[in-house]
């Protein structure tokens, strides 16, 4: 456990309940301070010694803070308590009524908390934080999402789970084949909500919060907010108490930023160099679902040793490869964006974005998952040069330098730069319209850090939701809109496209 934490920025404009250095010193019952003394926690980040008082009052929060200042337990450990106070309820004492008969105090046993985010490896994540401080006190918490066994995941529930920890796909599933039920829900939070939004679930989101009693108290805990969220959260959240902890476009600042230009042959190359280097943990994310799998490929090829998550697989291969990524039995972990937010990997030694992120949250939540909790790491970016722009916007964006190197021509792939061009593997393709996406993956003739985000979507629950290209790639200057078939090399990079 580590116990360096990132010191977020003093929140602006907050009542603040005193300084706080220990978990001993907040309201919370023994038993739990016990617990939190077992797994090793004792003094609270900044965000949980300021939100978990406002969490214990039952007051609505809206916490926004940089990845990896703890916010899991920040809105955990109020749920807990709530429901530990419930678990022992007063006796009722009979001598004060004589005539009633007094039945046995039982603990109830339906679901109080509903904790909503976006996808299934932070549902299992959340779990498993939620089962460590928990597990002595409380039944488990039933986990539903996608891409796993429906039976086990309503078990759960008849079980007496007290906490549903659910992305809103399956919750809904679940709901409109009234297989479950919200109306005893009391505390409802919405964790990682601006990517919730990204991913269009903002009507699945509203559809359930219908369901839910009005009296009860919601918590929204995010890495960023911006102004086209907060109308949802308006909706959802009463008199919020609201905590924003420094900058949150920002990265950690333990994190050292690297942009490498290179040619898009010269790619797979330069990653094998930047992967062997670093004998730590390293996390590679490529743009796409299919080109993940050949980046994966080809450094199995290498000798490296390489798991893989993306939306398409399995949910049995995706814990699967984050097991053994976080168990270290794999160097290195190719992913899609899926794996970029609220996922908590100790320490990676190095993020390595094979393309250029969409947006530039992205790059910020890419670029967390190193130096979480205080430890350094290093994020590095490859870009061709035709991509300058777009690393020199997004060191506006997150106010931070990011050093450049430029891989020379003739150091990689030589023989790749000069071999001929194999006539045998040209073949027509139709590129199809709306789909498109130049060389990092990204539509062309927009720059993806543009504040305006544009209607996109991102599809991390399994294929069900498509992204949204074709809205934003009609100014480009290129062929994007012709219908004809174009002549391609197969396994060409210059065009890429999602494999959704
Ligand atoms: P966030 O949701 O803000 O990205 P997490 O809740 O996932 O952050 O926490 C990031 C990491 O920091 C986890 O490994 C967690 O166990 C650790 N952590 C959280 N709170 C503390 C604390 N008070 N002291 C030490 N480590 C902590
Ligand atoms: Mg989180």
């Amino acid at each position: 456990m580590q116990s360096v934490i990132p010191q977020a920025a003093a929140p602006e404009a907050v009542s603040t309940p005193g300084a706080v250095t220990t978990f001993h010193e907040l309201n919370l019952s023994p038993a739990l301070k016990g617990q939190l003394d077992v797994l090793g926690f004792v003094t609270p980040t900044p965000v949980q010694a300021i939100a978990i008082p406002h969490g214990l009052e039952g007051k609505d929060v809206l916490a926004t803070a940089q990845t990896g200042t703890g916010k899991t337990l920040a809105f955990l450990l109020p749920i807990v308590q709530r429901l530990m106070n419930q678990a022992r309820p007063r006796p009722v004492d009979a001598d004060a009524h004589p005539a009633i008969r007094v039945e046995p105090a039982k603990a109830p046993r339906h679901p109080a908390v509903l904790i909503l985010l976006p996808t299934r490896e932070l549902a299992l994540q959340v779990e498993k934080v939620y089962r460590d401080i928990s597990a002595r006190f409380l039944p488990k918490a039933a986990v539903i999402m996608g891409g796993a066994s429906e039976n086990q995941q309503i078990d759960a529930l008849r079980h007496g789970a007290r906490v549903i920890i659910a992305t809103p796909g399956r919750l809904e599933d679940l709901l409109k084949r009234r297989l479950l039920k919200l109306d005893r829900i009391e505390v409802l939070v919405l964790d990682e909500a601006d990517r919730m939004l990204d991913m269009g679930f903002i009507p699945a989101i509203r559809r359930i919060v219908r369901q839910l009693p009005a009296q009860r108290q919601s918590m929204c805990f995010s890495a960023t907010i911006e102004a086209s969220v907060a109308h949802l959260l308006d909706e959802v959240l009463k008199n919020p108490v609201k905590l924003a902890f420094g900058s949150t476009q920002k990265t950690a600042d333990g994190v050292k930023l690297i942009a490498y230009e290179v040619e898009q042959t010269q790619k797979a190359d330069l990653l094998q160099r930047v992967v062997k280097q670093q004998p730590g943990p390293s996390l590679v994310f490529v743009g796409t679902k299919r080109r993940s799998e050949s980046v994966a490929r080809k450094l199995t090829k290498a000798g490296i040793e390489v798991a893989l998550l993306h939306g398409d697989r399995s949910q049995s291969q995706r814990v699967r490869a984050l097991e053994q990524f976080q168990q270290g039995k794999v160097q290195v972990l190719v992913a899609t964006d899926v794996a970029s937010r609220g996922l908590h990997v100790d320490s990676i030694a190095q993020v390595i974005n094979y393309d250029l992120p969409k947006i530039a949250e992205d790059f910020i939540h890419r670029a967390g998952r190193t130096g979480r909790a205080g430890e350094t790491g290093t994020a590095i970016t490859f870009h061709t040069a035709l991509e300058r722009r777009e690393i020199a916007q997004l060191e506006r964006k997150i106010q931070r330098k990011i050093e450049r190197v430029v891989i020379g021509g003739s150091e990689l792939a030589h023989e790749e730069r000069v071999r001929p061009v194999d006539t045998s593997k040209l073949r027509l393709m139709q590129v199809p319209q709306r789909r498109s996406v130049n060389q990092s993956g990204h539509s062309a003739g927009r720059s993806p850090y543009s504040n305006n985000r544009g209607p996109q979507k991102n599809d991390n629950q399994g294929g069900r939701r498509r992204r949204n290209q074709g809205g934003r790639s009609n100014n480009g200057g290129s062929n994007q809109n012709s219908s004809a078939p174009r002549l391609m090399l197969e396994g060409e990079v210059l065009q890429q496209y999602d494999a959704e």
